[in-house]
């Protein structure tokens, strides 16, 4: 990893108040005595005088070395831009398992692939995400396929998922699975390759990851809500498809609004979000290119390909390769959250420094780059 270092301080000034932090939970997840959760923030419990704290080591939003991470993870760096490192095909995969494909968010095949570790003992705790009525999402340690249904399904807005695997430890489990989006898989696989703070974080053997655009911020999505004629607790189920943002209540209306009509309510740390597809995760899987139903899989580690080839020759999941026509609609998203968000990356960036070079960094192309 880059050698950086600080503190909370630091990471408050840097990260926490200047639009940064995707509240991954990842800062407070092994500190809780010095770190709490409010308000889809990380808040300071108690002063910590740390000049150089796991909290700022781990923040995915400190620094990332996303080549690094790659060659460390998974032996090589990738040779897709858009999509990261992965091995063999894309896939389109469902869970065979009806109770799972019923309360799943698409194919189930997250869901499947968690009950599939967890009755074979392979782990014995996943951190997954729950809400209650009111759809704030928690960090929830499930033990039992009961728990994984309880669990499954999207929420849009953000959870401290990170902070989960440390209720884990906590909680005595030594063999642990986290589902998250690809900031929390970034934080965790800081946690897992810090040379500087040793957490046990080798306990966790595998890092699913989920597509992600983007989260909402839940102030504004309750108030979007209200426009669209509903409120957070009558909602069913949330998805996104073919451009539509849609609500299904528990009175059984659905009501969609174009996705580009929920910009308003898009967290502002998501616009300097550049991993679409969970580039760092053992197993990635989304909506996106597959059909209605069913899940796009992309296995990008041993542990995460031999995973998924074990859960189809046993027969919790079905799966088949993903078309060139339906890779290009996942390769057109991943390209158009890369290419939006730089803009925004290098509008908050700073002047940088190369050498004795001081540009700002849109310009570096310009004095560095050929014909
Ligand atoms: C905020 C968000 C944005 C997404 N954006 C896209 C996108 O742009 N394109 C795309 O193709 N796919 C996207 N997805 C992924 C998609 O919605 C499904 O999660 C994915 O296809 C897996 O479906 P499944 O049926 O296999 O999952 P399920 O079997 O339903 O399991 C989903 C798992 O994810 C966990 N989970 C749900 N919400 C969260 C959350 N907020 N944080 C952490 N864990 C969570 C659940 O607890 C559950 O364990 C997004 C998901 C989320 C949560
Ligand atoms: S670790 Fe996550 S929650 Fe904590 S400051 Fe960084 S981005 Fe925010
Ligand atoms: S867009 Fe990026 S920062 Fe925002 S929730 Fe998704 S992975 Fe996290």
């Amino acid at each position: 990893m880059v050698k950086e270092k600080g503190n909370i301080t630091d990471l408050e000034a840097e990260v926490i108040y200047n639009g940064l932090c995707c509240y991954c939970g990842t800062c407070g997840a092994f500190c809780k005595e010095y770190i709490t959760y409010e308000n889809e923030i990380p808040v300071t419990k108690k002063k910590c005088y740390e000049i150089h704290g796991a909290c700022y080591d781990f923040c995915p939003r400190t620094f990332f070395a996303p080549l690094e991470v790659e060659r460390a993870v998974f032996g090589e760096i990738r040779t897709d831009n858009l999509l990261g490192y992965y091995k063999g095909d894309i896939l389109t995969a469902r869970a065979t398992d009806k109770a799972i494909i019923e309360k799943a968010q698409d194919g189930g095949v997250v869901s499947a692939l968690l009950v599939f570790l967890l009755e074979h003992g392979e782990i014995d705790a996943a951190v997954v995400s729950k809400t209650s009525e009111d759809w704030v999402a928690e960090p929830f340690v499930a033990t039992k396929k009961a728990d994984i249904l309880a669990a499954a399904g999207s929420k849009y807005t953000q959870c401290p998922s990170v902070s989960g695997v440390g209720d884990a430890f906590e909680q005595g489990y030594k063999n642990v699975a986290l589902v998250g989006l690809p900031c929390h898989i970034q934080g965790m696989r800081k946690v897992q390759l810090s040379k500087g703070f040793d957490v046990g974080a080798d306990k966790v053997k595998l890092l699913i990851g989920l597509l992600c655009s983007e989260t909402f911020d839940m102030p504004m999505l309750k108030n979007k809500l209200l426009e669209l004629g509903t409120q957070i607790e009558d909602v069913e189920k949330f998805n996104i498809k073919k451009g539509s943002f849609i609500v299904y209540t528990k009175a059984g209306k659905e009501l969609k609004t174009p996705i580009k009509n929920m910009r308003d309510c898009v967290r502002e740390a998501c616009d300097y979000c550049y991993d679409f597809a969970a580039e760092f995760a053992d197993v990635s899987v989304g909506s996106i290119g597959s059909e209605f139903g069913w899940s796009t899989v992309i296995t990008r580690s041993d542990a995460g390909k031999e995973l998924v080839k074990r859960a189809e020759e046993e027969g919790a999941i079905e799966m088949k390769k993903l078309s060139e026509s339906e890779l290009k609609g996942v390769r057109k998203l991943a390209s158009y959250k890369k290419q939006g968000n730089l803009k925004n990356i290098y509008e908050k960036a700073e002047p940088i420094r190369i050498l004795n070079m001081r540009v700002d960094p849109e310009m570096l192309e310009a004095f560095l780059g050929g014909e």
